[in-house]
C-alpha cells in the first residue's frame, strides 16, 4: 500500500481518503504529530483495504454475455487450481459468479469465491485477485503475514511469466519502487486502471 503524507495548514484533524489511482493519503495538522497520524492509519486498516477492494470492484460497464459466464466458470476455476499448486496452498472448494462490490473472498473453512467479472481483466490481474485469496487461507486478515506472503508468492508466480513484455515491465517498475510491497502495489495500481 502507497501513503502519502499530507501535512497541512488548513487540516484541524487526521483524515483518510483514497486517490484515483489508489494511492493512500493522510493528512494530519501542521502542529500535529506524525506518529499520531500513523496510528490512526494503523486503526483503519480495515477500512482502507475494504476502501480499496471496493474502488477495484466498481461493476463493469455491461453485464457479462452468456458466452464470458461459461468461460469464467471454466477459465477461473481451473487457474485457481493451477496456481493454487503452485504455490502449495489448498482451499476446499471455488464459486464463481457475479460481484458487484468485490472481486473474491475466502472463507475461514477455504471457500474461496471469485468475481466472474475477472474474466475481462488482464490475466495476470484475475491471478493477482487469485493469489490474494489463497493468502486468506493462511492469513484471514490483511496485516504484514498476508503482506508477505502475497508479495512472495506474485514474484514467483510472474517470475514464470518474465519472458512476456507486460509482465517484464510489471517487474520493473515494482524493482525501481520505494513502495512497501512493490510488486502489490504495482498489480493494485492496474486493478484500478484496469477499470
Ligand atoms: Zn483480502
Amino acid at each position: 500500500m502507497q501513503v502519502r503524507l499530507n501535512r497541512s495548514v488548513r487540516a484541524r484533524r487526521i483524515s483518510l481518503r483514497i486517490s484515483r489511482d489508489g494511492e493512500v493519503v493522510l493528512t494530519y495538522p501542521w502542529y500535529g504529530r506524525k506518529a499520531d497520524a500513523l496510528r490512526f492509519l494503523q486503526q483503519k486498516q480495515d477500512w482502507v483495504q475494504a476502501h480499496l477492494q471496493q474502488v477495484a470492484a466498481r461493476p463493469a460497464a455491461a453485464p457479462l454475455s452468456e458466452e464470458e459466464q461459461i468461460r469464467a466458470k471454466e477459465y477461473l476455476p481451473q487457474r485457481l487450481s493451477e496456481i493454487a499448486a503452485f504455490c502449495h496452498l489448498s482451499y476446499s472448494r471455488v464459486t464463481i459468479r457475479d460481484m458487484h462490490t468485490r472481486l473474491g473472498s475466502c472463507s475461514r473453512s477455504g471457500h474461496i469465491t471469485l468475481a466472474s467479472g475477472l474474466i475481462r481483466r488482464p490475466w495476470y490481474l484475475s491471478d493477482a485477485v487469485i493469489i490474494h485469496e489463497l493468502c486468506h487461507t493462511v492469513h484471514m486478515d490483511h496485516q504484514e503475514g498476508f503482506h508477505q506472503l502475497m508479495e512472495g508468492l506474485c514474484r514467483r508466480w510472474l517470475a514464470v511469466y518474465a519472458q512476456d513484455p507486460e509482465i517484464a515491465a510489471l517487474l520493473s517498475e515494482a524493482s525501481h519502487s520505494r513502495a512497501r510491497y512493490p510488486l502489490s502495489h504495482a498489480l493494485r495500481r492496474r486493478q484500478l486502471r484496469a477499470l
